[in-house]
């Protein structure tokens, strides 16, 4: 076999149906983000980044960077094994401690991402539980998807969001075969928000276990930055909250929280969680002072909702569409992949926004977008020239506008 004429010939599949990924080449600066610099043909371009899932600016935060600098100073770069030889550091502890507070749970279990805690724990659950059937939302992401389907347990797909569908299949199996329903909070690319108070109570009827990712909300809602479920008040609910210390949180992990027998479980029988190095010790103390201080903080929560109104106000203004949620995530619909990457590309070189276009397979064709999430360092002058900048291009690319 010609194994490299293989690859290219997918490759070049991806280039003509405008969905071969280009990572743009980005330095992060501390103090100024969203602002960064852009290495291009050698050459270096300030950027504003307006697709971070930094959502809230904690990866520039003094009390992360200096708890980090503080823990690299005390234990070192990397941790030094497994969590079960000899990777097991104080702070892993302290972070565990600090998360199973934080969704008012018995225990919690950290992993090196969000994508491994979901894969795992679902794989785990999934093998381990004898008969276990798994009820998925049709829009999981690709760290549930790939968790069950590692799991070889039986797996229904229900229509996304919709809690009759759930009721329907889950009324088809006897009541003693173990259910788990998997869904997330906030959808990562259309921004919105499950029905979770609704399928708890379909849960509790079928005698399910609830899952549920709270990946894109965990720091931004709720008093203390526990998630929707914690805003809704339902986090007793749910049997597993999972989240990302990524993405609000700013620095880079993953985990689980739920009852002390159930993270025993996934701690003793989860492969993902135990053939792999632990997080660096700086990254747990990073992750541990971010939470803390969004605990205590609303200032940012405030200011990342007010950001986000004004911007889809302004987006209104010169009639771009972009369609309505009532979460954090403005997508701004293009609805064709090549259309997408270019505006992407124009709008990174004529106007430094990087704004990553957002294509198949990530979202279903037909439905390409550009994905912006402002935060609370996005200031009035950023959005009005990223305002002005697509509305320039709508026009240069005779794209339909929204009646205002
Ligand atoms: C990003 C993401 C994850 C994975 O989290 P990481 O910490 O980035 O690995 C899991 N679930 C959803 C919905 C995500 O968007």
């Amino acid at each position: 076999m010609d194994f490299d004429g293989f690859f290219k010939q997918r490759l070049d599949g991806l280039r003509e149906a405008g969905n071969y990924r280009v990572f743009a080449d980005l330095e992060r600066k501390a103090g100024t983000f969203p602002n960064a610099t852009r290495h291009i043909n050698g050459e270096v371009k300030d950027i504003t980044v307006w697709c971070s899932n930094d959502y809230l600016g904690m990866g520039q935060h003094p009390k992360v960077l200096d708890a980090m600098k503080e823990a690299i100073d005390k234990c070192g770069a990397g941790a030094g094994g497994t969590r079960n030889i000899s990777g097991t550091n104080h702070y892993h502890v302290l972070l565990e401690q600090e998360l199973a507070d934080l969704h008012n749970k018995e225990d919690a279990l950290l992993f090196t991402s969000g994508y491994v805690s979901n894969w795992t724990t679902l794989s785990t659950l999934g093998s381990k539980i004898p008969g276990c059937v798994i009820f998925s939302d049709a829009l999981n992401h690709a760290s549930m998807i790939e968790g069950i389907r590692h799991s070889k347990a039986e797996r229904r797909i229900w229509k996304h969001n919709d809690v009759e569908d759930l009721d329907r299949q889950l009324s088809e199996y006897p009541a003693d075969v173990p259910k788990i329903i998997a869904f997330e909070s906030v959808y990562s690319m259309d921004g919105d928000i499950a029905p979770i108070k609704e399928i708890c109570d379909v849960a509790d009827k079928h005698g399910a276990m609830t899952y549920i990712d709270e990946v894109h909300a965990v720091g931004i809602y709720g008093s203390r930055g526990g998630g929707i479920a914690e805003r809704e008040g339902l986090m007793d609910r749910i049997s597993l909250i999972e989240g990302t210390l990524g993405k609000a949180f700013g620095v880079v992990g993953g985990y689980i929280t739920g009852s002390k027998n159930l993270c025993d479980f996934v701690r003793s029988f989860g492969s993902g969680f135990i053939f792999t190095t632990a997080l660096p010790p700086a990254a747990a103390a990073g992750a541990c002072a971010s939470i803390k201080h969004l605990k205590s903080s609303q200032v940012e929560r405030e200011a990342h909702q007010e950001r986000v109104a004004t911007f889809r106000k302004k987006l209104d203004q010169a009639g771009i569409p972009h369609m309505m949620n009532s979460s954090h995530i403005v997508p701004v619909m293009v609805k064709n992949a090549a259309k997408c990457k270019f505006l992407s590309d124009l709008l990174l070189d004529n106007y430094g926004a990087y704004i990553q276009p957002i294509n198949y397979p990530t979202v279903p064709e037909g439905t390409e977008r550009l994905r912006i999430t402002p935060t609370p360092l996005h200031t009035d002058e950023d959005m009005d020239q990223l305002v002005e900048a697509l509305s320039n291009l709508w026009s240069q690319c005779a794209l339909s506008r929204a009646v205002a």
